[in-house]
C-alpha cells in the first residue's frame, strides 16, 4: 500500500486543499484515536493503530472527490466525527485515510421541528439553535456538546431524552440520512424512515453519511435534581415509579449505588457519604410536585438547580451515561464497564450479579422508553411495562477472562450486554437487521474500503489476511 499512498496523497491534496491534509505529527494521531482505552481488552487490540493520512473535505464535491481518490488507490477510508466513541469504532485496522467531517458542520435548517444538518454538525450546536425556536433534541449522548450528528448515529445509541423518545433507531427519530458511497464516481443514496435503519450504528462501514434529517422534541424548561437516600431499595422502587410516570416529562433517570457519587468531586459538597442517589431532569414546573413525591417516600432532595437556556453548565447529565464510567476511571484506573439491559424481573438480576461476583460490580442504572411504546408513536411513557431498565455498571476489572466470565453469565440470567470490549459491530449491540446492513454495504462501497475489519460478518475484506466468515 505505501506507493499507492504517496500519489493519493497528491490527489488528496487537490481534492480538499495541502491545509486539510495531515500525514504526521500530533493531529495524524490524535485523529485516529477514539476513547477505545476505556475498556483494557481494546487497549491491547488498538494501542498503536493509526492512519497514514487525515483529510478534512469543507464540501460534498471535496467528500467525493477524496472518496474517488481513494477508491483508485484501494486504501481504507474511515469516517471520523468528534472521536468519542468507545469501541474504537474510528480507529483505522489497516491503516488508510480517516476522513474528518469537523468542517462539514453547517445546521441547513430547524424548520417545522426537524434539523436539517451536515453530517459534522455538533449536537450541541444544534440543540442550542433548536431551542432558540423552540425546539430541543429528542435524543443525545451524554457526550452532545462534542459529538457530531454523524457521530451519534453511526457510532452511538441514545441517552438524554431516552426515557421519553427512546434511541436512534427508534421509529420517527430519524426521518432521513443522506450517504455517499466509495466509488470510482461517488453517488448520494437517500434512506427515508425505517429505511435508514440499515445505516444507522455500523460504525462508517455503510457508506459515509453526508446530511441528516433528525425530528425534534418541542422544547421544555428543565430542572435538574439529585435525590439521596441511604436505602438503595427504597430509592430504587421510587425512581423505577417516577420513570413510569407518564404525567412528568422527563429527560434523564439515572440511579447510581455508593460509592459511585463519591467519583463526581464537583458534587461532593451535595452528596452524602454512603448514600444511593438518583439523578433527574423534569420539567420545571412539575419539579415541587416530584421533590414532594419523594420526599413523602422518605428521600430527600440533596440539590437542584435549573438548566439554563441557552444551555450552559453546570449540567447533571455531564454525570450520567458513559460520563460516570470516566468519573470512576480517573479516580480508580482499574475500573472498568459493561452496557446492560434488565428484565422486568431487574431486582433479582441485580440480586444473583452481587451473589456470583461480590464487590466487583457497581450498579449504575438508566431508564429509558421501551421501542414497543415508540412504535404506536406516542412519545408520553404511559405504560408501566414499556420503560426498560438498562445501565452501564461498573466493574473493577480483573482480568479478560473475568470480565468475559461477568458478560456470560449476565446473558445466562437474562441480562441483555451490548459488549463495550469488542470493535466488531455486530458484537457489540443488537444488529437485528445485519443481513440488511451486509446487503446495503455491498451496494455502497464495492471496494469494501470503508471501515475494513469492524464489521465482523461481512465476506470480503481485502486487507485481512483471513477474510471473516458470513
Ligand atoms: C464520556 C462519554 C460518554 C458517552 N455517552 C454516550 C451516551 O450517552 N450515548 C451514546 O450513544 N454514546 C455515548 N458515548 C459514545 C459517543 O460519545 C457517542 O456515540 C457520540 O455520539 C459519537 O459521536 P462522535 O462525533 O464523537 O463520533 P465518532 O467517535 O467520531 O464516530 C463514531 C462512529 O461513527 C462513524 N462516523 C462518524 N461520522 C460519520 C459519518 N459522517 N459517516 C459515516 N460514519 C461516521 C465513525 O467511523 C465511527 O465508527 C459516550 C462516550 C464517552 C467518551
Amino acid at each position: 500500500m505505501a506507493d499507492r499512498l504517496e500519489s493519493l496523497k497528491t490527489d488528496l491534496r487537490a481534492a480538499v486543499g495541502a491545509a486539510n491534509v495531515f500525514d504526521g505529527g500530533e493531529t495524524l494521531e490524535a485523529l485516529s484515536k477514539d476513547f477505545y482505552w476505556y475498556s483494557p481488552v481494546l487497549r491491547r487490540q488498538l494501542d498503536g493503530k493509526r492512519a497514514d493520512v487525515v483529510v478534512r473535505p469543507g464540501s460534498i464535491d471535496e467528500l467525493k472527490a477524496a472518496a474517488a481518490a481513494c477508491y483508485r488507490a484501494k486504501v481504507p477510508l474511515v469516517p471520523r466525527g468528534a472521536g468519542t466513541g468507545n469501541y474504537g469504532q474510528c480507529v483505522p485496522l489497516y491503516g488508510g485515510v480517516v476522513v474528518d467531517m469537523a468542517r462539514m458542520d453547517r445546521i441547513l435548517s430547524l424548520d417545522g421541528g426537524v434539523a436539517r444538518v451536515q453530517a459534522g454538525a455538533r449536537l450541541g450546536t444544534i440543540e442550542a439553535e433548536a431551542r432558540k425556536l423552540g425546539w430541543e433534541l429528542r435524543c443525545m449522548p451524554s457526550t452532545w456538546v462534542k459529538s457530531t450528528m454523524g457521530g451519534f448515529l453511526c457510532g452511538g445509541s441514545g441517552g438524554i431524552g431516552s426515557i421519553t423518545w427512546g434511541g436512534i433507531n427508534a421509529p420517527g427519530n430519524v426521518k432521513s440520512l443522506t450517504m455517499m458511497t466509495c466509488e470510482g464516481e461517488p453517488r448520494l443514496v437517500r434512506l427515508e424512515e425505517a429505511q435508514s435503519l440499515k445505516a444507522l450504528h455500523t460504525y462508517g462501514t455503510t457508506g459515509i453519511m453526508v446530511e441528516v434529517e433528525m425530528r425534534l422534541a418541542p422544547k421544555v424548561d428543565y430542572e435538574q435534581l439529585i435525590l439521596s437516600s441511604p436505602d438503595w431499595d427504597r430509592l430504587l422502587d421510587w425512581t423505577d415509579a417516577a420513570s413510569r410516570r407518564g404525567d412528568w416529562r422527563k429527560r434523564l433517570v439515572t440511579q447510581f449505588e455508593w460509592p459511585i457519587p463519591s467519583y463526581f468531586k464537583p458534587l461532593a459538597r451535595y452528596l452524602r457519604p454512603g448514600d444511593a442517589v438518583t439523578f433527574l431532569l423534569v420539567d420545571r414546573s412539575q419539579a415541587d410536585e416530584v421533590v414532594a413525591n419523594a420526599s413523602a417516600a422518605g428521600i430527600e432532595c440533596a440539590h437542584r438547580m435549573p438548566l439554563a437556556d441557552p444551555p450552559r453548565p453546570p449540567f447533571i447529565s455531564d454525570y450520567t451515561w458513559n460520563h460516570t464510567t470516566l468519573w470512576a476511571i480517573k479516580m480508580d484506573p482499574s475500573i472498568t464497564y459493561v452496557q446492560s439491559g434488565f428484565g422486568r424481573n431487574f431486582r433479582e438480576q441485580f440480586a444473583e450479579i452481587r451473589r456470583r461476583f461480590p464487590g466487583e460490580v457497581l450498579f449504575h442504572l438508566e431508564w429509558t422508553a421501551g421501542n414497543a411504546k415508540m412504535m404506536r408513536g406516542n412519545a408520553v411513557a404511559n405504560n408501566p411495562d414499556e420503560v426498560v431498565v438498562g445501565g452501564i455498571p461498573l466493574v473493577f476489572f480483573r482480568s479478560e477472562e473475568r470480565l468475559a466470565e461477568l458478560i456470560a453469565f449476565c446473558e445466562e440470567i437474562g441480562v441483555f450486554i451490548a459488549n463495550p470490549h469488542t470493535f466488531f459491530l455486530e458484537d457489540g449491540g443488537r444488529h437485528p437487521n445485519i443481513a440488511d446492513k451486509r446487503a446495503f454495504k455491498s451496494e455502497v462501497d464495492p471496494g469494501s474500503l470503508l471501515n475494513p475489519g469492524k464489521m465482523r460478518t461481512y465476506p470480503v475484506n481485502p486487507f485481512a489476511a483471513e477474510h471473516a466468515a458470513p
